[in-house]
């Protein structure tokens, strides 16, 4: 097993932060990222916590992206926003536009933000859960960088393409759903590289086109398989047509082409829906939607999609973090 290190919440966040202030990103845009890999941290997506810390301080240190970002919305209708991330990292541009788009939504039933110059690489969960709070339900999709090939092809196209959804329940913490439409997310491939581990069989195909359980064959050439054959490819597929061509923003392959190859995140789009049920539904949506969830929890063996992340966020401990990327973490702190 690698060696891990305890660390508190505000320790994490600290650390990142920290990080990233010394890597050219300002306290706004450093203060929201280095949020946004605690609450991963937090909440157990360990792929997507500080991880992604070397990759995001790549991208800011090639001026690849904007460490002093400020996302503007720069067109709006009644139910669309299109925002301008200023080629920052998310985190910001959700902050920026989630606001705008719960007040468009609560008036008109459904809002879009449609976000542009944004680069992004954590995980979605944040933004549909934040949907959710206020009682909407939320789904978001993003394209990346072709890793995953087409039901049938073995040449990567799709980038690994998530999708998340949040179905608010007033008092209790929403119902989410959150993943990749890659039968694994390139983060897990490369953990259980470096923790050599081996994937499931259908993870992915080796540089000849051969299925293979070794995560580096994948990561090394290879290409990821979408999750459930040409029906995941299908909804990767629809991914790319909202995130990209709907927005008028990358598509995974032209986001490679554009990028410099730094390792961080491609510039791209956003797609974020949100939809309000006591509008649509009316007033007795939440105590209807209630008998549904009651007849799926009172199954055996089924439990809902975010549970475990939930109840990973009850747990007020320290996290273990992975020594070598405490390491790594400290030397991009203190090198000039
Ligand atoms: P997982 O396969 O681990 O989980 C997918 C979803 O299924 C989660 O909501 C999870 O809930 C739920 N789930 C898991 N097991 C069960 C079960 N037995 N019963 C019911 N629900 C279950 O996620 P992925 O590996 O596909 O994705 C990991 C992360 O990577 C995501 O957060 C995604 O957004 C991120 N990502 C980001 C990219 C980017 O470009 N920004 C690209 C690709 C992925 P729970 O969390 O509670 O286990």
């Amino acid at each position: 097993m690698p060696s891990k290190k305890s660390l508190t919440l505000e320790q994490i966040y600290n650390l990142a932060k920290n990080c990233l202030i010394n890597n050219h990103a300002d306290e706004l845009n450093a203060s929201a990222l280095a949020n946004t890999m605690m609450c991963a941290e937090r909440d157990g997506s360990h792929s997507h916590g500080l991880f992604r810390l070397p990759a995001y301080v790549a991208s800011l240190k090639s001026g690849k992206v904007n460490g002093t970002a400020r996302p503007r919305i720069n067109s709006l209708t009644n139910s669309v926003i299109k925002l301008d991330a200023n080629n920052g990292y998310a985190p910001l541009a959700h902050k920026t536009g989630l606001p705008e788009l719960i007040k468009i939504t609560k008036s008109t039933g459904v809002g879009i933000l449609a976000i542009h110059r944004v680069h992004h690489m954590a995980a979605l969960w944040p933004e549909v859960e934040a949907l959710a709070e206020k009682n909407l339900v939320g789904f978001a999709c993003t394209a990346y960088m072709p890793s995953v090939a087409p039901a049938g092809g073995f040449k990567p196209l799709f980038g690994t393409n998530p999708i998340s959804f949040a179905w608010p329940r007033p008092g209790m913490t929403p119902v989410v759903f959150d993943m990749a439409t890659a039968a694994m997310a390139m983060g897990e491939v490369q953990i259980a590289a470096r923790d050599g581990k081996n994937v499931p069989p259908g993870t992915g195909l080796d540089s000849n086109g051969n299925d293979t359980t070794n995560p580096s064959d994948i990561t090394n050439g290879g290409v990821l398989l979408p999750f459930g054959g040409y029906k995941g490819s299908a909804i990767a597929m629809m991914v790319e047509l909202l995130a990209a061509g709907l927005i008028g923003e990358n598509f995974s392959f032209e986001a490679k082409e554009n990028d410099n190859g730094d390792g961080g995140p491609p510039q791209g789009g956003q797609f974020i829906m949100a939809l309000s049920p006591a509008i649509i539904a009316g007033n007795d949506w939440s105590k209807h939607c209630d008998i549904f969830f009651n007849q799926m929890t009172n199954m055996k063996g089924v439990r809902m999609p975010g549970q475990r992340r939930h109840r990973n966020r009850e747990s007020k401990r320290p996290r273990d973090i992975n020594s070598a990327l405490l390491e790594k973490i400290d030397a991009l702190t203190s090198q000039k």
